[in-house]
Parts: structure tokens; C-alpha cells; sequence
């Protein structure tokens, strides 16, 4: 069984993200990129399921600038087996790289997608979903365990409140949550020997895929500033704050 695993080169969880001074995006300015965390814990899976005999092959996909090189040896790095840099300077926007991803599941025939439940840097939690609606594929999404078992795949769900526990016919998708597993560290000759493994490089168009936006970002902001809090005597001038200033009883 081959695994296709999409990781994103995002901006740190570290960093703290700030907007543009004319609030056109966010400021990627000499910030510190890495690979998007769920993608790690995505790629993690994907080598346990290998360890675990049930996986042959894993192939990190990418699609960004050059720099996402770096992201798809990191994968590499850890386990995968070969990268696929789909590269392109445009903004890719999450229907764009559906489409990318469905493009290279035709080429290369997983029978698992495995994606991040959402990248921390938009947000969007909707590539896998709009991935598995474009391969007409079952999906199992915010995955805190997965299990292969024959021709079905085991997927327990984060829900509020709870687990959901569903079984999905191969091939499928999955985006995965953060309980998942805890990836490993990268050790340094595994680095070393990453860098000796495969790494094509299509662009979108050798894909025939259409990447134009769908969706236009009107302004990134701050959150507002919250105002400070202040101590009360007792109960009565609480609730006469809650009545009177706050207006909530
Ligand atoms: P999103 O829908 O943007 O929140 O992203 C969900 C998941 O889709 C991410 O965790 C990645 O696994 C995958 N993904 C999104 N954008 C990209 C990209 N540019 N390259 C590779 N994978 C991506």
C-alpha cells in the first residue's frame, strides 16, 4: 500500500504572527518556517503504518515556493521515502491544492492520503475534505487513531465531547488531529540520508491545474487589545459591576 502525505510549509507555531502594516496579510518577512505541526503528526502516522507492515511506500508532497524543499526532507528525514514539490510562487489556496493533490493521486495511485487537519496558518481545515469530494473518496477526518483492517479503514474521530469510531472503505482520506501520536525527532544522519532521496518537481501546470484564487482576503488584523481587569471588594460590588457596567444580569 502506498501513502501520499501533503505537508505544508507554514509558518512556525513558535512565531508569533503578525499582519502587515496595511493589513494585506501576514508578515513573512525573516520569519521562521517549518513543516505545519499536523502534518508532522500526518507523516508520523504514515511511518507507523510502515513499521507496522501495512504501508510499503510514503511520498510527502509539497506545493509552495522552492523552500518547500526543505519541508519535504524534513518528511524525508523522519521517514518518508521519496518528495513530490509541486512549486509555484502564486498564492495556492486550499481548493487549488485539492486539486493539485487529486492530480498527483491519479499519477500515483495511494490508496491513503493522509493531510493535517488544518495548516496553522490559514485556518481553512478544508484541503482533505474538498480532496476526498473531488476523488469521490471516503473521508475520515480529525483522526485520533486510525487502524487498517482488510479493505476498511478504522478511523476514531475527535468529536466534541468525545470520540466517534467510523469505518471507511479504501482508498480514503484522512487528516489527522493532534492526539494522533507524538512525532519522533529527527536524527541527524537520518538528515543526512534525506537528502539522497528522490525529489521530483512538477508545476502546477505540467498538472493541468488551474490555481487561480477563489477566494479574496479583504484585511488581516489584530485582535483587539484586551482591557485590563480589576479587583472587587465583594460579592455586591461584582454583581453591581455585572448588572450595571458589563450589563450581562
Ligand atoms: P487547510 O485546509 O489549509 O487548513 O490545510 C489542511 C491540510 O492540507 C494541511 O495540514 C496539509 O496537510 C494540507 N495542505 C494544505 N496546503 C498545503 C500545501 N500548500 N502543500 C501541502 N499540503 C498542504
Amino acid at each position: 500500500m502506498k501513502i501520499l502525505v501533503a505537508v505544508k510549509r507554514a509558518i512556525d507555531y513558535n512565531v508569533k504572527a503578525r499582519p502587515k502594516s496595511d493589513g494585506s496579510g501576514v508578515d513573512l518577512a525573516n520569519v521562521k518556517m517549518s513543516m505545519n505541526p499536523f502534518d508532522e503528526i500526518a507523516v508520523e502516522e504514515a511511518i507507523r503504518m510502515q513499521e507496522a507492515g501495512v504501508a510499503e511506500e510514503i511520498v510527502a508532497v509539497s506545493v509552495g515556493p522552492k523552500q518547500c524543499q526543505e519541508t519535504l526532507r524534513t518528511a524525508m528525514a523522519m521517514g518518508a521515502d521519496r518528495g513530490i514539490l509541486v512549486e509555484t510562487d502564486e498564492e495556492v489556496q486550499p481548493l487549488a491544492v485539492a486539486k493539485i493533490l487529486k492530480a498527483l493521486v491519479e499519477k500515483e495511485s495511494p490508496r491513503v492520503v493522509l493531510l493535517g487537519k488544518q495548516a496553522i496558518d490559514d485556518d481553512s481545515n478544508q484541503t482533505g475534505q474538498m480532496l476526498a469530494a473531488l476523488l469521490g473518496w471516503g473521508q475520515g477526518t480529525f483522526a485520533c487513531d486510525v487502524e487498517v483492517d482488510g479493505e476498511q479503514l478504522k478511523v476514531n474521530r475527535e468529536v466534541d465531547g468525545g470520540t466517534q469510531s467510523i469505518a471507511v472503505q479504501l482508498p480514503a482520506v484522512v487528516t489527522v488531529d493532534l492526539r494522533l501520536n507524538e512525532p519522533r525527532y529527527v536524527k541527524l544522519p537520518n538528515i543526512m540520508k534525506a537528502k539522497k532521496k528522490p525529489l521530483d518537481t512538477y508545476s502546477p501546470s505540467d498538472l493541468a491545474v488551474d490555481t487561480a484564487p477563489r477566494l479574496k482576503l479583504i484585511k488581516v488584523e489584530e485582535p483587539p487589545v484586551r482591557a485590563g481587569g480589576v479587583k472587587v471588594a465583594d460579592v455586591d460590588e461584582l454583581v453591581d459591576k455585572l448588572r450595571n457596567e458589563a450589563k450581562v444580569i
